[in-house]
């Protein structure tokens, strides 16, 4: 078993950490580290406890240190679910102190040495590991995913990528609450309501985006070359993000080839047969009102993205539409973050 620590265990993400690696077959939680509000005390005590499964037995009276790497002893791996502020200070001393650390914040995203990574997509871009060792002089490393909505939408993108001829993609979320937090969006400012903005979202969806599907030579990333506008809004569902998506291909296409790129879409991980790895990653449903949040956001264990209403656009010629879902706080956060230290502990 290889020694794991969650970074921000208390927080929405680093929950979801914790239940996600519960019974994980490799990976055994060793340390859990919060703010110092937290630090020192039970983790039962220390956390309020959001998820809809019990906190698991084996960390329940495992005592909350201080986010420092002087405080996690014996462990290879650290899952970080801090705030980005504080991410981009204390994860760089974790990698220097001889540690691998699995990020989902967006601080070290897309430094040029650090991989960002969804393993079904560019799993060769972890070979950014050896150089961001070279330059930075550590013994671990930094290994991070994309924005909760980016992973989804990179997801469906790739299979469609690699066999058509992509424009530009326009793409309209509609983002889960949990997504900004347990304290985020007061209930007061989402309920009877929805929120069409959210700092720094459109941005990161879009600078990823294309980062991911970008060319790699080994040495850097040269981003993807098509249009990615994105415009993030916030609704009042707990998990799971919607996300509209609008696409021009170079030439005309068949629906039904669209549906079958989807379907057949299979990565490293499958191939591997890794533990969090979806069988199908993506899901093509035929019922005119799915995806939704509720129904599909557990699908293949909240790992697999569910696309529906794929159609072509009677207006705009060789254009797409669909839908999509993903999960944001399993697929799109801690879930990712395992999935890629599962494929690093596999072929690293
Ligand atoms: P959150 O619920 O606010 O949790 C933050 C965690 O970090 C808590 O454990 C908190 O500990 C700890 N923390 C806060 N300040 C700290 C400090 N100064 N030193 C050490 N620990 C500190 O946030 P979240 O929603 O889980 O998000 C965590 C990270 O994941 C963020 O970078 C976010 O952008 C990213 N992310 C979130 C999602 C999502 O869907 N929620 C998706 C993708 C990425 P205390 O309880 O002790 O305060």
């Amino acid at each position: 078993m290889v020694n794991v620590g969650v970074l921000g265990a208390t927080g929405m993400v680093g929950q979801r950490f914790i239940e996600l690696l519960s019974g994980h077959p490799k990976f055994k939680i060793t340390a859990l580290t919060a703010s110092a509000r937290s630090a020192g005390k039970r983790y039962q005590d220390a956390v309020t406890w959001h998820l809809d499964s019990q906190i698991p037995e084996a960390v329940q009276d495992m005592v909350v240190v201080d986010t420092d790497p002087s405080q996690v002893k014996d462990v290879e791996i650290v899952f970080s679910a801090l705030p980005t502020e504080h991410a981009a200070i204390v994860e760089p001393q974790f990698a220097a102190a001889g540690m691998g650390v699995a990020s989902n914040a967006s601080a070290m995203r897309m430094e040029p040495d650090v991989p960002l990574v969804i393993p079904e997509v560019n799993p060769e871009h972890l070979e950014l590991i050896d150089n961001q060792r070279k330059n930075r002089g550590w013994d671990g490393f930094i290994v991070t995913n994309p924005n909760c909505s980016t992973i989804a939408l990179v997801m469906t993108l790739k299979p469609l990528y690699d066999e058509f001829d992509i424009q530009r993609v326009y793409v309209s979320t509609m983002q889960a609450v949990s997504g900004a937090g347990y304290n985020g969006v007061p209930s007061m400012a989402i309920l009877d309501n929805l929120v069409p903005f959210i700092g720094g979202e459109e941005e990161k969806m879009e600078s990823e985006t294309l980062h991911l599907l970008g060319d790699f030579d080994g040495e850097t990333v040269t981003p993807a070359s098509f249009g990615v506008s994105a415009s993030c809004h916030r609704v009042p569902v707990v998990d799971g993000h919607t996300e509209a998506v609008f696409m021009e291909m170079e030439e005309d296409f068949a629906v039904e080839d669209v549906k079958n790129a989807f379907r057949n879409f299979k990565g490293l991980p499958q191939k591997l047969g890794l533990y969090s790895a979806p069988s199908t990653p993506v899901i093509v449903r035929e019922e005119d009102n799915r995806p939704q949040p509720r129904m599909d956001r557990l699908t293949q264990r909240g790992m697999a993205v569910t696309v529906g209403r794929v159609r072509k656009d009677d207006v705009f010629p060789q254009s797409l539409k669909y839908v999509l879902l993903g999960h944001n706080t399993v697929r799109g956060a801690a879930g990712a973050s395992i999935l890629n230290a599962e494929l690093i502990n596999e072929i690293m």
